[in-house]
């Protein structure tokens, strides 16, 4: 151990050092001078941790010490942060408690310290839910203060610098973990530099083989790189030099990691990956409304050298990504044959770009809070975390579609910029612009043509939304939705209408008892509930107002007898004469190993076709019993099954199809060459076929392609698969299969 070979003056001198540096740093930054509470959260901590080591034998204070430099330094936070990061383990790791905490450094630094304390863990447990229901308890954290995550972050980069005195099992497991929630999770709090760190960090250890290797080709190339960019560069800056600017012309090689993740992607050796640097211009410029006009001109410079890829101009100035980078990027032919990127930027935008929140403080005319300027940020987690869906699972999918899909930014019709997460539909739109909007939309206009309320946007479309007074939420929107205000927005709706419909079903049964002169009670009232065999009064009053069940003698009669068709359309597991159980206690009934038969009875069914995989007869289908007792079929090798069989298990039940005269949805994807007729020999298929009924044709034509989706109802799998059989044998035809 290193203790054995450093005098303990030695590393009171390191320590000393190690927190000068912390201060100079801090007093040289734009924040007020509080050094005073710095200093005593530095002493408190440095006695707390007294005589601790951490495992590479250095005396454990050096890492809060640390932690609380890249707070300070790399992210930019101000006195009650870097406290906070000095005493971020003291809670956890020693005997004092958040109490001690507060009661020496007030309400503030305290709960910060406990928010630490209390996603200490790793995110990660064994178990899908357990993993989400951390990353919710870190994101709950995080939206009563976000300095808790942005000090997690620091936390968590300084782990991965020392990651080398981890056993290799925990280095695996922190790498990935790294490269799964924290590198995306920086990324989109605008701290770029810490992003690339943490990924090739991450790939370092997940892969040290595959690091090693491209580090030396990057290495071994680099002779030949620089003389390539003078090359690129010398008539360039010329031009900028007769412009009068004042600026840097770099080369930033791209990191292992996205070398690498550009190879596996792209299916290449290291020597084909040739945007392997991106040139970088960053230009001073004290006039902030002029940065915009000055990045155009360099374009022009630049472009007329150089001929411009026509596809890879990136404006991140007339709309900043949500993280707030701004730039203007433009790939060009370079002399050699092969595109470079371009990127041009202002020293303001480009702070911004690698330090996020830190340049913000920078170029802040007069104090500022550090509350004010992530305030906003907030925002859009605070959206996410009033959903109350208690489902995990489901909340991790919402919260990583959110935080770290790739962006569109779409028009209003009086051109306002909207930004979405990729794949947002028309009904996202709708319901971020107000509930309302969203509850009555019936559809939309994306650039002037009529489109349904499901259409994906694409970035720049225009879109406007169409609605009815007298269209109502229904429960299937949400599979259209993917961002989280728009969920969060649909599900309270849906609520308040399930309110709804159960007052009126509580009216009408109030005024059924009064026209028959039955006194209300709750034996009254329970005997209802018994004999339709569901779950409580919300259910019976719902069902009622909804017209499922309809009043009659039956239901409030004292003799004992009572509709059997709710118990077996709503129970799955009718024969067993029993009342009508809980989910979990229905579940433990279930006997796995018994077949449950599919079958419909006078056009209703007694299970319910999943909408992620639509088994059809013939399919290998396995049955789900839902949270509201129905029992939903997927189709065995679903991907949505997978994931709930990892949570509930248990809920899962063999089925059987019955024989049946139904017919099911399927959805056939036919691809080929476009030839006079084609449409036509397959649309004769299909209606000589007098057991396919076609729902919806979806042909498009581009450039000699032929693709076609095609929805039919059928009565089972072997018709679709002799229909695509047909379908194959037509001529230009390639491919013709079942999609799910
Ligand atoms: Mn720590």
């Amino acid at each position: 151990m290193m203790q054995n070979h450093i005098s303990p003056d030695k590393e009171d001198q390191m320590i000393e050092l190690a927190y000068q540096n912390l201060l100079n740093g801090y007093l040289s930054s734009n924040h007020r001078k509080k050094v005073e509470v710095i200093d005593k959260a530095f002493k408190f901590a440095r006695d707390a941790h007294q005589g601790i080591r951490r495992r590479s034998g250095e005396p454990y204070i050096l890492h809060p010490i640390a932690v609380a430099t890249i707070v300070s330094q790399e992210i930019g936070l101000g006195s009650t942060s870097i406290s906070a990061a000095l005493l971020h383990d003291v809670v956890e790791d020693t005997d004092y408690t958040v109490e001690d905490i507060e009661a020496q450094f007030g309400q503030k630094i305290a709960r910060i310290v406990d928010g630490l304390t209390k996603i200490s863990g790793g995110i990660f447990g064994d178990k899908a839910s357990l993993q989400a229901e951390n990353f919710r308890k870190l994101l709950l954290t995080m939206s009563e203060d976000i300095r808790v995550v942005l000090i997690k972050m620091a936390d968590r980069l300084h782990n991965m610098r020392t990651l080398s005195s981890m056993p290799a099992n925990k280095q695996y497991k922190i790498a990935g973990e790294t490269l799964y929630i924290y590198a995306p999770l920086a990324h989109r709090l605008g701290l770029y530099a810490i992003k690339t760190e943490l990924e090739d960090l991450s790939f370092k250890y997940n892969h040290p083989a595959e690091h090693k290797r491209i580090s030396e080709l990057i290495a071994a190339s680099e002779e030949s790189r620089n003389e390539l960019f003078a090359r690129f560069s010398a008539p360039i800056r010329e031009r900028l030099d007769n412009m009068g600017l004042k600026y840097e012309f770099n080369t930033r090689v791209k990191s292992c990691f996205s070398i690498w993740n550009k190879m596996q992607t792209k299916h290449i050796p290291f020597e084909e990956v040739y945007d392997l640097y991106a040139a970088r211009i960053v230009f001073e410029c004290d006039d902030e409304s002029a940065e915009k006009r000055i990045c155009w001109n360099i374009y022009n410079e630049i472009t007329e050298v150089y001929a411009k890829h026509p596809d890879r101009v990136r404006d991140w100035l007339t709309t900043p990504k949500v993280n707030k980078y701004r730039a203007l990027h433009v790939t060009v032919m370079g002399p050699d044959g092969n595109w470079v990127e371009v990127q041009i930027r202002s020293r303001k935008m480009d702070d911004i770009a690698e330090r996020g929140f830190a340049a913000h403080w920078k170029y802040k005319i007069g104090e500022s809070e550090e509350e004010d300027e992530l305030a906003a940020w907030l925002g859009t987690i605070t959206d996410i975390l009033k959903d109350p869906e208690p489902n995990a699972i489901d909340f991790l999918d919402t919260i990583k579609l959110n935080l770290f899909a790739s962006e569109i930014v779409v028009f209003t019709p009086k051109g306002e910029t909207m930004t979405l997460p990729k794949g947002a539909s028309v009904l996202d739109v709708a319901f971020i612009l107000h509930t309302d909007l969203g509850t009555h939309c019936i559809a939309g206009k994306v650039n002037h043509k009529l489109v349904p309320l499901s259409y994906k946007l694409s970035g720049g479309d225009q879109v406007e939304i169409l609605t009815s007074q007298s269209n109502t939420p229904k429960a299937e929107w949400e599979k259209y939705l993917v961002t989280a205000k728009g969920k969060t927005r649909l599900r309270s709706a849906l609520k308040h209408q399930r309110r709804l419909i159960i007052e009126e079903g509580e009216k009408r049964f109030m005024e059924f008892l009064k026209q028959h002169n039955i006194e209300f009670s709750n034996e009254v009232l329970s005997q209802a509930i018994t004999r339709q065999r569901i779950a409580n009064k919300e259910e019976l009053f719902f069902l009622i107002g909804n017209g499922e069940i309809a009043l009659n003698e039956d239901l409030v009669s004292k003799k004992e007898h009572g509709s059997r068709i709710n118990w077996w359309r709503r129970n799955p597991f009718r024969g067993k004469e029993e009342p009508k159980k809980t989910t979990e206690e229905a579940t433990e009934a279930v006997d796995t190993k018994a077949v449950y038969p599919l079958t419909t009875r006078n056009g209703i069914s007694n299970y319910q076709i999943a909408d992620c995989c639509h088994p059809i007869p013939g399919d290998d289908a396995v049955g789900f019993l839902n949270d509201a007792g129905r029992v939903v079929v997927h189709k065995m090798d679903c991907p949505t099954l997978a994931r709930l069989k990892a949570s509930y298990g248990s809920r899962l039940i063999q089925t059987q199809w019955q024989d049946s005269t139904d017919r099911f949805l399927a959805t056939i994807h036919i691809e080929g060459i476009d030839q006079k007729g084609i449409l036509q020999s397959i649309v004769n298929i299909i209606s000589t076929n007098m057991s396919i009924n076609m729902k919806r044709m979806n042909v498009t034509a581009d450039q000699g392609v032929f693709s076609c989706d095609l929805d039919v109802l059928i009565s089972d799998a072997k018709v679709v698969t002799n229909l695509c059989r047909g379908i194959k044998k037509i001529k230009g035809v390639n491919s013709a299969s079942r999609m799910s």
